[in-house]
């Protein structure tokens, strides 16, 4: 029998280094219509691992990355395993290892379960920052995928987070309210983050994958019957603007840092916002035959 540390199904691209640790297997949640990722990644149900099955896997993945200071904890909502394993784990990490950073995955609503004073022992346990998927700032797109968030949520845990210094790292889903609602969708989004003033907001647009299979993304549902209209690449690029139009210079680090998105532009909004939306404007001034075939190479992966 091989001895190995459970894998993650997902991690952020900018985890790629850090040491990997599965405290739950799969979304606790499983609702989100535009998601369905981890069923079609072969983890159809939820569960959370045991401390000691935890431990074991630390162990392993200590002794073969020797070094490694960044820790990240998954799959898709860690501390629905409970406060017990989550900070159980965070400890025995630290007696193993000179931790630098340990960030997570978190749902937004599980972070609001567990109230201000958990946060706070969080911070205590050593979590640095939370990976979490915002998603949209709008009540009436939250609602239709089934985020199970308000933003009114949002703003309350975004403020128990800072409090207790833990860093926040949104992700923004362009083409979440398809073609439609896709000014709505923006405009509230920018309105959430200017009011939360993240460490990092990372750019994704929304891809449906497989329409076909069993497993497919949910929302294939809503786009055959015609109630949800899905946004053209160009309108994502578009949203990109409209959404660093609408942001305050503030101190957050925004990023297109995914294969899918149409246009990366990246940099520190109180620094590189004029930067960032020339370089949108530079892609929208090319011809439309040359903005069309860009669009057709940039590939569409999970
Ligand atoms: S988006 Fe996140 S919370 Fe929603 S179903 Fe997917 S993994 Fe679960």
């Amino acid at each position: 029998m091989i001895d190995r540390p459970e894998s993650l199904i997902i991690r952020p691209p900018s985890e790629w280094k850090s040491l990997l640790v599965r405290i739950t297997r799969g979304c606790n949640w499983n609702r989100c219509r535009f998601c369905g990722l981890y069923p079609a990644m072969g983890q159809p149900h939820y569960s959370s691992r045991s401390l000691p099955e935890i431990k074991h896997d630390i162990d392993l993945l200590t002794e073969r990355h020797p070094g490694g200071t960044n820790v990240f904890f998954g799959d898709a909502d860690p501390l629905a395993a409970g406060m017990e394993i989550f900070t159980g784990t965070a400890l025995y990490l630290r007696e193993k290892i000179a931790v630098e950073r340990l960030t997570s995955y978190a749902r937004i609503s599980t972070l609001h379960k567990l109230g201000s004073e958990n946060i706070l022992l969080l911070a205590e346990a050593g979590l640095n920052r939370v990976h979490l998927g915002l998603e949209s700032g709008d009540p009436e797109i939250l609602q239709f995928q089934r985020k199970g968030q308000s933003p009114e949520m949002v703003v309350i845990v975004a403020n128990w987070l800072k409090k207790a210094g833990i860093e926040i790292s949104y992700y923004v889903l362009l083409g979440l309210g398809g073609k439609n609602l896709s000014e709505q969708h923006i405009r509230a989004t920018a309105e959430i983050i200017n009011s939360t003033e993240p460490e990092f907001v990372r750019l994704r647009r929304l891809w449906l994958y497989d329409n076909n299979l069993e497993k497919s993304c949910p929302l294939w549902e809503q786009i055959r019957e015609g109630s949800f209209i899905e946004q053209t690449a160009e309108g994502t690029v578009l949203e990109v603007q409209l959404l660093l139009s609408l942001l305050r210079p503030l101190n957050t680090f925004f990023a297109c840092d995914h294969a899918n998105n149409y246009i990366n532009v990246s940099g520190l909004l109180k620094d590189d916002k004029e930067e960032m939306l020339r370089e949108v404007a530079d892609l929208l001034a090319l011809p439309r035959k040359q903005r069309e075939a860009h669009y057709r190479m940039v590939g569409s992966r999970i």
